[in-house]
């Protein structure tokens, strides 16, 4: 399966002004080369080819306007119309519908977020002796190697964030190391009050390293609201949010990676529902529901459970998981949020509203769990990813994604 690592990058001021120069050059390739396509696109004229544009991006670098052009690595550049041409090519796959729908693609900002350049081995860069990313034309940069890269990559994406961070980040290829085989599995509800609910009753909330994260980030943006609009203090202010924003962005991923890891070690499967994370978006949960990054966690558990040899099962929200008896199966009504406790009234079950819920998913999955202990019974491990599609509804789905995958 494939893995993206990233590490932090230190760049020295200078190396800072050339990493500039090379995502600045990187996005006037980009603009050139689309705005070209679209130009022939309007004019009625056909597709301009990749082959073309790389032709025109040579030409261009001999002309005064964009004889900067030459001061960064031009493997950079062509990696950047690469970078147009997958666009194009994801934008033409969704109007074949062979995946999600999304707009063509966008000119690039020099306000954008996130600033990107790709480095292939073509370029020549390396990791030298002393364990600094030399990078063609911009030198040799400290890394912080915060863990080692199972495989060697080809490519390096250097990335600035928001934070003003660098990041460079590598592709490889890593071989499933399959953990002990247990016979524990659990289902996960997204609680309202708790990050998540176990079907063994366990919840879970936020540690506090991401709550005071998440307070000074509060505070970094009311600062920000409170001064005048243009002033000096403004954007500090504002670079103070985005600092604040990033550090809470790194906090809830450890939180995510801590508890995905123990969730996919402690357990052979493990049960989620399948939130339409868009679909909440619409709704007074939509905060709550961002805010806990459940998407972003579930990914997480997804990439485990294929590093790990462990089973993921998606359940589809076809059954109302809080209005059906966990113990006895009786659906016996909505009810309102504000009830947290009730008792069944055909089995006389008394029962917290978040682990019913979690015990009705882990079950949806075919899992045989218990509200209290969640053991599965042998032979009950749901099958793997190539033995799926046969299940009754709800349909669980195992993991299968691994591209774009980040482990910090
Ligand atoms: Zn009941």
């Amino acid at each position: 399966m494939q893995l993206r690592y990233s590490f932090r990058l230190y760049p020295s001021a200078g190396q800072r002004m050339a990493l500039a120069r090379a995502f600045g050059c990187a996005r006037v390739v980009f603009n050139d080369a689309l705005r070209a396509r679209e130009t022939a696109r309007s004019a009625g004229l056909p597709f301009i080819p990749s082959r073309e544009l790389s032709k025109q991006l040579t030409t261009s670098k001999k002309t005064p306007e964009r004889a900067w052009l030459t001061e960064v690595s031009s493997v950079v550049l062509q990696q950047s119309l690469r970078d147009l041409d997958t666009a194009y090519k994801n934008f033409f796959d969704s109007l074949k519908g062979k995946r999600p729908k999304m707009g063509p693609p966008r000119f690039k900002s020099r306000k954008d977020t996130r600033q990107s350049v790709r480095f292939t081995a073509n370029a020549g860069w390396k990791v030298t002796p002393g364990g600094k990313l030399r990078l063609p034309k911009i030198g040799d940069v400290p890394v912080r190697w915060s863990r080692t890269l199972p495989s060697a990559s080809s490519t390096v994406t250097v990335i600035k964030d928001s934070a003003g961070r660098h990041f460079a980040s590598f592709v490889v290829e890593t071989d499933p190391e399959t953990l002990p085989a247990t016979d524990s599995a659990v289902g996960i509800d997204l609680g309202l009050t708790h990050f998540a609910i176990l079907s063994d009753g366990t919840k879970i909330s936020s540690p506090r390293f991401l709550r005071r994260a998440e307070k000074n980030f509060r505070k970094a943006q009311r600062d920000l609201s409170r001064k005048a609009k243009g002033s000096s203090n403004r954007a500090k202010a504002r670079i103070k949010v985005a600092r604040a924003h990033a550090r809470t962005a790194d906090a809830r991923r450890e939180f995510h990676h801590q508890l995905s890891t123990k969730l996919i070690r402690d357990n052979q499967a493990v049960a989620v529902e399948d939130l339409a994370v868009k679909g909440l978006a619409r709704t007074r949960m939509a905060k709550s529901v961002h805010d806990a990054g459940w998407s972003a966690f579930t990914t997480m558990l997804e990439y485990k459970a294929a590093k790990y040899g462990r089973t993921l099962i998606r359940i589809g929200r076809f059954e109302p998981t809080s209005q059906v008896c966990s113990q006895c199966g009786v659906k016996d009504g909505p009810k309102p949020l504000h009830i947290r406790t009730w008792t069944c009234g055909a089995c006389g079950a008394v029962l917290d509203r978040d682990i019913n819920a979690a015990v009705n998913i882990a079950k949806a999955a075919g899992l045989a769990v218990s509200a209290c202990g969640a053991r599965v019974r042998p032979g009950l491990v749901p099958a793997q990813r190539e033995e799926t599609g046969t299940h009754p509804k709800p349909q669980p789905v195992t993991t299968g994604r691994q591209a774009g995958i980040s482990v910090f």
